[in-house]
């Protein structure tokens, strides 16, 4: 039987809910012989495959990077999961959408300027230091979401009860419906 083919993605957020992931404990080997991981923090996988069955995206569209990123993964992904605060609202990360005018400009000012001891300047390098966006946004503000999985972070229990439906089939069922678990 194929298994089910799992990511999990890193964006704006602490790595606080992929903490929650690891907290599944025992689970975590239940687990292992029901998926394959193709994509995450915890492997060494440089590009988001084709045909994922199941992506779990921790953090908020802060970036460039994030806002390619999460196009690519939603059209190769069959079940997208906004897994966390900081996913599902955009939480601590949009903290400086109040604090900007529109834009970044004056949080970098505070960060690299103002509040620099020494060698002040703007955190800029073409290709290694992605563009913030002026502002940032909730994951289902950029693209489609399937389920929402809230929680600062969402713990552990609930993280299994919506794989295990996703295993079972249960939750690929009600794809196109939005399902606020807990
Ligand atoms: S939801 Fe909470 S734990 Fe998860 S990335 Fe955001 S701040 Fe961290």
């Amino acid at each position: 039987m194929d298994r089910t083919r799992l990511a999990t993605v890193w964006l704006g957020g602490c790595s606080g809910c992929h903490m929650s992931f690891l907290d599944l404990d025992e689970f975590l080997i239940e687990l292992a012989g029901k998926v394959e991981l193709v994509y995450s923090p915890v492997v060494d996988v440089k590009e988001y495959p084709e045909n994922v069955d199941l992506c779990l995206i921790e953090g908020a569209v802060c970036n460039k990077d994030n806002l390619e990123l999460i196009h690519k993964i939603r059209q190769r992904t069959r079940v997208l999961v906004s897994f966390g605060d900081c996913a599902v609202t955009a939480n601590v990360p949009a903290i400086r959408n109040q604090l900007g005018l529109g834009n970044a400009e004056s949080v970098l000012q505070r960060a690299y300027i103002e509040s620099a001891q020494n060698n002040p300047r703007l955190p800029q390098a073409d290709g290694i230091v992605p563009a913030l966006l002026k502002k940032v946004l909730p994951v289902h503000e950029v693209v489609y979401v399937d389920y929402f999985l809230p929680g600062c972070p969402p713990p552990a229990d609930r993280i299994k009860g919506l794989v295990n439906r996703v295993l079972k089939g249960e939750t690929l069922k009600l794809e196109g419906a939005n399902l606020k678990f807990g």
